[in-house]
């Protein structure tokens, strides 16, 4: 008898699998517009607000969608984090997020003036 497929998380530790779970952006059911409107804001700020990388850049809402629904398709609620890694942080998760998608740093404006120097001398000495 075949032995039943196991997908590569299944196969980690139950820590290392919940990580990689949290890590995991839930799929959101995008706004009418988005697609257009976000292209235009990478164009324009195509480099991680944060750290500088210009790999794997997503576009983080400064107000969540969730609580500020009037401002989903605001340019000015926009905000360019990548998740490449770069630096031991991952940008967007961890300085936009708190770490769990489910969470929003009320604060990633501040949050990300104060770390910017910090993570591109890191990424200037790797
Ligand atoms: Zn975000
Ligand atoms: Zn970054």
């Amino acid at each position: 008898m075949p032995r039943p497929y196991r997908s590569g998380l299944a196969r980690l530790p139950v820590q290392a699998r919940s990580r990689a779970q949290l890590c995991r952006k839930p799929k959101q059911r995008p706004l009418a517009g988005w697609a257009s409107l976000r292209a235009a804001h990478l164009k324009a700020f195509p480099a991680c607000a944060a750290c500088g990388s210009t790999t794997h850049v997503q576009v983080h809402h400064i107000r969540p969608v969730r609580t500020h629904p009037h401002l989903g398709l605001e340019p000015t609620n926009l905000l360019s984090l990548c998740r490449s890694m770069a630096t031991a942080i991952d940008c967007h998760l961890d300085l936009g997020h708190l770490g769990q998608w489910d969470r929003h740093n009320a604060h990633v404006l501040a949050t990300v003036q104060y770390m910017a120097p910090i993570l591109h001398a890191i990424r200037a000495a790797r």
